[in-house]
């Protein structure tokens, strides 16, 4: 039987408001979203691996300015840049994790390094940094990452106490601009990854759900692959993106029914918010959001192309 393809990215789930949205910000989103799910679809047409397809997408967004992940990510209270990332892959359920790491340039990179050169799945902070460099990553300045809109964000977020605001100054202020994406290989491989910056004003080496598998990032093969979006406290605690394949493993739900129960059920109830992305084993995609947006795009196993911003979408 031929063997479907296909790929869904997001780069962040929020309040995102059309009058806020300038042309000219709409089409360099659109235009980026669009390039990274065609960079990841583009390894699965030459038969190649789920896992790599979605670090080719999430790499495009990280180094774009306009996500929270890799170049234009967040800034800590003490105005830093700590970025966390993960992937798993669906086969052997084998995965990789860093968090709270500094100077790498695609944090992706360095998750997929821990899952394949390492016997750990999970590496934090500066034992990250040190197998970083025993695996020969290049190290940049701190001050590639960092762009002037996340430094007035920071400081807007300061001088209001917070670490997410309550009035937009940009119009994805309240945005979590975290980045991931699922793939569907012609091997029947799901995979999923997840890379940010965290969220701005952070303190303490807090980390959120992005890293974190079974809450930010999840893949088995013959079920589904997740990758989530939003306010990482609330992902934890409800495990949103295991919760979603166990779902679908116990109960029998479609990967539809099962990633809006996970997104519109207790998480909502509890206050949050944010949203995913969902592939199952027949390349069948699924967003889900309680946000008012979420970057996002597909290229479906027909090859439809399909790029969108707004919930109401
Ligand atoms: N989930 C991320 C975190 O809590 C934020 C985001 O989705 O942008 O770190």
């Amino acid at each position: 039987m031929h063997q479907p393809i296909s790929i869904a990215i997001h780069g962040g789930a929020g309040t995102i408001l059309r009058e806020n949205m300038s042309d000219e910000l709409k089409k360099a989103v659109l235009d980026t979203l669009e390039e990274s799910v065609r960079a990841g679809y583009s390894v699965l047409t030459l038969g190649g691996d789920a896992g790599d397809a979605t670090i080719a997408a999430v790499k495009v967004m990280e180094d774009s300015p306009l996500f929270n992940a890799g170049k234009g990510s967040v800034l800590t209270h003490e105005e830093r840049i700590e970025m966390d990332a993960s992937i798993m892959h669906g086969k052997h359920l084998n995965a990789g994790a860093v968090a709270g790491i500094k100077g790498i340039k695609n944090p992706i990179e360095l998750a997929n390094t821990v899952m394949k050169k390492s016997n750990h799945v999970f590496l934090i902070a500066d034992g990250a940094q040190r197998f970083a460099e025993s695996q020969g990553f290049d190290f940049v300045d701190e001050s590639y990452f960092i762009t002037q809109r996340r430094v007035e964000q920071l400081n807007s977020m300061k001088e209001k106490g917070l670490f997410a605001l309550s009035e937009s100054k940009y119009p994805d202020d309240r945005k979590h601009g975290t980045v991931g994406a699922v793939a569907l290989d012609m091997q029947g491989n799901l995979a999923a990854a997840t890379s940010t910056g965290g969220v701005t004003n952070k303190k303490y080496g807090r980390v959120g759900d992005s890293p974190i598998i079974g809450a930010g990032t999840h893949a088995e093969n013959g079920n589904v692959a997740v990758s989530t979006t939003g306010v990482g406290e609330f992902f934890i605690r409800k495990q949103v993106a295991g919760d979603l394949a166990a779902r679908m493993r116990y109960l029998n739900e479609d990967v539809h029914t099962a990633a809006e129960h996970v997104i519109h059920g207790e998480l909502e109830a509890m206050g949050g918010e944010g949203g995913l992305i969902a592939l199952d084993a027949t390349g069948d995609i699924h967003f889900a959001m309680n946000s008012s947006g979420m970057y996002r795009a597909a290229i479906d196993i027909y090859g439809n192309v399909s790029v969108k911003i707004y919930a109401d979408e």
